[in-house]
């Protein structure tokens, strides 16, 4: 059986610096709050490069945040990429703004820059830029649009812990960056995790406020905010866990390069990476029509090959988002969801695993 993702193994690889790790914030009983929390906290922002970093629970409530803290005027349009997790979607409802969905680009499924500008309108407030797969989205590009429309920015980077334009790290580039520490994550915590981070030192202050029930002090509110936050046992599996992030990445690149050596069936088509980006490889993504797509997947599942698929149908598409009548525009980002499969990829996985994935792709007719 070749697993889609071994979180076990791993566990394995780092078992003593865990048990420890976990042993300490019991020990203190530092468990909300806490040391464990800021020294995490510290630690990413450094990684990343930004003036700072705040926990909280999860990856949605983080992009909640972040759009709540920017206090954009009720009813404004939010620009979001059709092909994502609805988590990227959800927060702009839920701050009283409106979804309208933009088409991804067909060559790294990141936002489409010209589809992206005809969507702008006078009452267009915000875009939130997903990286999705772990491949970075055009930053430069959509921050010069976003610039002169006075938008705001913020980035999904939950499934981009790491990933770069040049040496700048994604989630450095918008006013606020999210991320999302769920376990299958590159960077995945034992249990439910997020964070958000920022250059704007005020804006993060805003963020924690509203985290942490608009609290300044103890029992002294200045706004009513909410809970959300990361614990210190999660923050704590975090800090082991970082130390290792940019190995694990690097097996992640070098397994994605072999595929692209190994599989030559033509029928299947691989991603591309765009010049001077840095790709994660949250998820390895393959192609192909849309009459092989399942074919494959059962195929590849018959020779115990565990895949996936991101995602199999886009958000305009779905249900939920009926009533904002854009299932019917047929672009890239809502028809791709037929073609696409996620192959294994992982910190664990080994180069014989790779080939025995590629091996049966190949033979695949
Ligand atoms: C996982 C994910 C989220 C949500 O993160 P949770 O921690 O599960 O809430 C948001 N956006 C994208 C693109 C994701 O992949």
């Amino acid at each position: 059986m070749i697993k889609f993702l071994d979180l076990h193994k791993q566990y394995l690889s780092i078992e003593h610096e865990i048990s420890n790790a976990i042993r300490a914030v019991i020990r203190d009983s530092s468990y909300i709050g806490g040391e464990f929390v800021s020294k995490f906290e510290k630690e990413f922002a450094e990684y990343l490069g930004v003036a700072g970093c705040l926990g909280v629970g999860n990856g949605t409530d983080a992009l909640e945040i972040a759009l709540e803290a920017l206090n954009l005027p009720k009813g404004g349009e939010v620009i979001v990429p059709a092909n994502t997790f609805i988590a990227s979607s959800e927060a702009i409802t839920r701050c009283g703004l409106k979804i309208v969905f933009c088409d991804v680009s067909e060559s790294d499924f990141t936002i489409d820059v010209g589809d992206f500008t005809a969507r702008i309108t006078d009452n267009t407030v915000a875009v939130i830029a997903v990286h999705l797969y772990g491949h970075p989205c055009k930053m430069v590009e959509l921050n010069e649009i976003a610039e002169r429309h006075s938008l705001k920015v913020i980035e999904d980077c939950a499934q981009a812990h790491g990933a770069k334009i040049g040496d700048q790290s994604v989630g450095s580039f918008g006013d606020l960056g999210t991320f999302s520490f769920y376990p299958g994550k590159n960077l995945g915590a034992y249990g439910d995790g997020g964070a958000i981070v920022s250059r704007d030192t005020d804006l993060l202050a805003t963020c924690r406020r509203i985290a942490n029930h608009g609290r300044t002090a103890k029992y002294d509110h200045v706004l009513e905010g909410r809970n959300s936050r990361l614990d210190g046992i999660q923050a704590a599996v975090l800090s082991v866990k970082l130390q290792h992030l940019d190995d694990w990445t690097q097996t992640r690149i070098d397994l994605a390069n072999l595929y692209r050596q190994v599989i030559v069936n033509p029928n299947v088509t691989l991603p591309k990476e765009r010049f001077g980006t840095k790709h994660v490889y949250h998820l390895f993504v393959v192609r192909t029509s849309t009459e092989d797509r399942d074919r494959l997947k059962s195929y590849l599942e018959s020779r115990e090959i565990q895949v996936g698929v991101h995602y199999p149908k886009s958000l305009p598409v779905l249900e939920a988002y009926r009533y904002l009548g854009q299932q019917e525009e047929g672009l890239f980002g809502w028809t791709c969801g037929s073609t696409v499969l996620s192959l294994p990829i992982g910190d664990q996985m080994n180069d014989t695993e790779v080939q025995i994935v590629a091996d049966a792709i190949n033979d695949f007719r």
